[in-house]
Parts: C-alpha cells; structure tokens; sequence
C-alpha cells in the first residue's frame, strides 16, 4: 500500500542553495546543501529517519563533502550516506568512538510523536544505529574550504559542545549556525556543553563584519540577523547576574531561551 512519506520539505534560499528540513519531527532540524562551481557542501545530515542521500543527489550531480556543525545525533543521522566526512577535530573523538548516551533514550527521542504514516516506509526504528567513522578532514578554527567560486570559512564556535563550529560565507554573507543559534531554547546544560564557551562563541561571531543571513540548524529558517546581538546581550545579563555556570536553570528572552 503506498502511503505519504515525503519526509524532507526543501526549500531553495538561492540559485546555488538549499534547506533540507525535518518539519515532521519536533525538533524541525535543517540541513543546508551549497553547490560549488566543484563540489557541493551538505552542512549537517539530519536525523536519519529519511534517506538525506537521494534528496542531494536529486538536486545536485557534485561530488559531495559533508561539514558537520558538531557531533550530535540529531545532525548526523544520514553521514551514512556519505563518503567524504569533514568534522572539528575536538568533536570527532565522538565520531569515531561513540556518543556517550544509551542509544534507548536517543530512540525516544527520534520517535516522540511521530506517527507511524509519517515516517518512511524503508526507516526501521531497531535498526538505527547512530553513525561512526573516520573524518576524512578534522577542522579546525579559520579553515577554508573552496567548493570552487565558493569559499566557506570554518569558525570554531565551543560552547554546546566542544567541537561545534559555524560556517560563514563570507561573499554572500551567510553564517550556518548550527546550534549556537536558533529561535528556541539554547542548550548548554549536559555535561559536555560549556556556558562560558558558549558566550565567548557568541561574542566571536558577533565581531564578523558582514552578515546577511543566519541558517539556524533548528525551528524558524528565518530569522532576524538581530538575534544574534540579542542573544549577546543575554549572556552579559546572565553574567551579570552571575548566573552564568551550568545548573543556573532556564534564562527567558524574547524570541528565545538559554538552558545552563
Ligand atoms: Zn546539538
Ligand atoms: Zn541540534
């Protein structure tokens, strides 16, 4: 019987550029596609409830390098599907070795909510596996990355957790950002998260010159490029009420949170 399982919604944010988003699942993830005059770049691959790959290889024929903004499970379920991993090196210790979470509680997570019609006919829960591998590059803060007539610009960005990094392109002015920001609730309250980190990477890429457009990696695709100095200011005001150390609880804002 055939049932609706468009999983991804793609939406073009230009000629060259491209959303892949998770909007069945609560977490609204985003993976970006960036298509180089060479190469094609994936930014993150998602939760991997839908195959990521085929929805690539329908819009571009590139050979494809995956940029991970940080070794969380919600942003590499379809590394799978790729062969050509690049990945911070303070977080690929994790890609290589393993999330230090039961995999149970990851599975709930993956499926709360999720109606059986929703999710692809080829995604079975007890098989998922969450990826592990080999980086073909470990990053590193100020790295360049030419996808020929496109340059992204890897800024190491600690904080959520200890490899996380956005990619800017400069050029055109967009900043990936992964989970340092979005329009919900920051997180840097688990173990390997950091709050001081977290608002030094706040204040680093506050400092970039030019920004057109902030691509989060969850919820609201468009966001106001203001967020990211009103997410400033929320760190000097959590600091200045010396509550900046994790276990300090939830700190409401405006259009967003910061968990410690
Ligand atoms: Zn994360
Ligand atoms: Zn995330």
């Amino acid at each position: 019987m055939w049932k609706e399982q468009k999983w991804f919604t793609v939406e073009m944010i230009d000629s060259n550029t491209y959303a892949i988003s998770e909007y069945k699942h609560w977490e609204k993830v985003h993976s970006y596609l960036l298509i180089g005059e060479r190469y094609a770049c994936l930014i993150d691959t998602g939760l991997g409830i839908g195959n990521i790959g085929d929805v690539v290889k329908s819009l571009t024929n590139k050979p494809v390098r995956v940029i991970t903004t940080h070794f969380h499970w919600d942003h590499v379920g379809g590394h799978k599907f790729f062969n050509n991993i690049y990945i911070h090196q303070n977080d690929s210790n994790w890609m290589e070795n393993g999330l230090p979470i039961p995999v149970k509680d990851i599975k709930q997570k993956l499926m709360k909510g999720l109606l059986q019609d929703q999710i692809p006919n080829d995604f079975n829960i007890s098989n998922y596996t969450i990826y592990k591998g080999k980086p073909n590059i470990k990053l590193k803060d100020d790295d360049y990355i030419d996808l020929g007539k496109r340059v992204l610009r890897i800024i190491h960005t600690p904080g959520h957790s200890p490899g996380h990094i956005c990619i800017y392109e400069e050029e055109k002015g967009y900043l990936f950002t992964g989970d340092l920001i979005y329009s919900g609730t920051l997180y840097a309250f688990y173990p390997s998260t950091n709050p001081i980190h977290f608002y030094d990477s706040i204040v680093k890429i506050n400092s970039l010159q030019k920004i057109s457009r902030l691509l989060p990696g969850h919820y609201n695709l468009d966001i106001p490029v203001k967020l990211l100095e009103k997410v400033k200011l929320a760190f000097e005001d959590i600091e200045k009420r010396k509550k900046l150390f994790q276990g300090s609880g939830t700190h409401i804002y405006e259009s967003f949170k910061i968990k410690l």
